[in-house]
């Protein structure tokens, strides 16, 4: 492993804004911001339940989960055409790429599209789209991870499957997504066991609210590679254990966490822990139009609250690359100039 250098601590937020870092947890339908909806809803003639895009923002006061995903359906509602898809898409890729995301590794949720009428083709010609046109205009390499809806029945899921096989080659895998409680992984074993043998990468959302139980599932019964969230691991002593020794990989979301009050406060945010406990936690934005912050905000903001250091960031940065779905020689590329841009904030006497 490189041997971090000393960064005084003052350029840390400079440090953690020009590391070249890897997003594995951002869900494309969480990146609208007010006023895309807003424009949306004009270009497509949609009725919002909202006078103006403030109206809408200070309706963005939530205490926990479902009370975020009831607001996060309704301004779904605006997405109809190809394009609506790729202008949502194409707006995060830009933000990502001003944070210095190399890798984007994105969640969209086609249920919540293809219930109101909307086709799985058109859902996937627009963010295939701009994930193309993000490879060749931003250098931002990303890709689709296609997420059921676990408090929709299995049926729905098989089916939803079913659907997006004819692009099976525009989606890099499959994940577990929407409200935790109540809705275990094991509901999903089957439709995962046939991901897996379609060759798809899987992870799933599990040990956000849910108890480290969902975790153990989701490792066991559905076999994912990486869980998303995941910070309720540390309630169970074996399960770190089983994280650590395996480098399962932990997609945690800081800023979502902090608004969906599972840490009320960041400075009782765990991700230290996680990180001197041995597990690959990575950091990431979850839904960033919803809960205050794109990437980089999510990593100042909890530097700033736990007081984490440079080699913290360092850790991060390497795991967001280990933990990508990428190519072992993009890879190698990414931590070549991650280890380039910590030398440049070494200061000599
Ligand atoms: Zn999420």
């Amino acid at each position: 492993m490189f041997k971090v250098p000393p960064v005084p601590a003052r350029r840390l937020p400079e440090l953690l804004r020009a590391m070249p870092k890897a997003e594995l947890h951002i869900h494309i339908e969480g990146s609208l911001e007010p006023e895309l909806i807003f424009a949306l809803a004009q270009r497509n003639g949609v009725a919002l339940p909202y006078a103006s895009v403030e109206a809408l923002r200070s309706a963005y006061a939530f205490t926990n989960l479902q009370s975020f995903l009831d607001i996060y359906y309704a301004g779904a509602s605006v997405l109809l055409h190809e394009q609506d898809f790729y202008d949502m898409a194409w707006a995060y890729l830009q933000r990502a790429a001003a944070d210095q995301v190399v890798r984007a590794e994105i969640f969209f949720d086609p249920q919540t599209h293809t219930s109101r009428g909307v086709s799985m083709q058109t859902v996937l010609q627009g963010l295939h789209r701009a994930c193309e046109d993000a490879r060749a205009q931003l250098g931002v390499s990303a890709v689709l991870i296609l997420c059921f809806l676990r408090h929709l029945s299995e049926e729905d899921a098989f089916a939803t499957l079913e659907q997006a096989l004819p692009y099976r080659d525009r989606i890099v895998g499959v994940g577990l997504d929407s409200s935790e409680l109540g809705h275990p992984p094991e509901k999903f074993a089957r439709v995962f066991a046939r991901c897996r043998e379609l060759g798809l990468r899987l992870v799933a959302h599990a040990g956000e609210e849910g108890p480290p139980a969902y975790i153990w599932s989701a490792l066991d019964v559905l076999k994912v590679e990486r869980i998303d969230h995941g910070v309720q691991a540390v309630h169970d002593a074996a399960l770190m254990q089983r994280l650590a020794h395996d480098r399962i990989p932990l997609t945690v979301c800081p800023l979502s966490n902090q608004k969906l009050c599972v840490f009320p406060d960041l400075r009782q945010h765990n991700l230290g822990t996680l990180l001197d406990a041995g597990l690959a936690a990575t950091v990431n934005s979850d839904d960033p139009a919803y809960f205050g912050g794109y990437i980089n905000d999510n990593f100042t903001q909890v530097f700033a609250a736990t007081g984490l250091t440079a080699k913290h960031a360092y850790q991060l940065a390497f795991n967001s690359f280990e933990a990508s779905f990428a190519s072992d020689a993009e890879k190698r590329d990414w931590e070549h100039r991650l280890k380039g841009v910590f030398e440049r904030f070494v200061e000599h006497d």
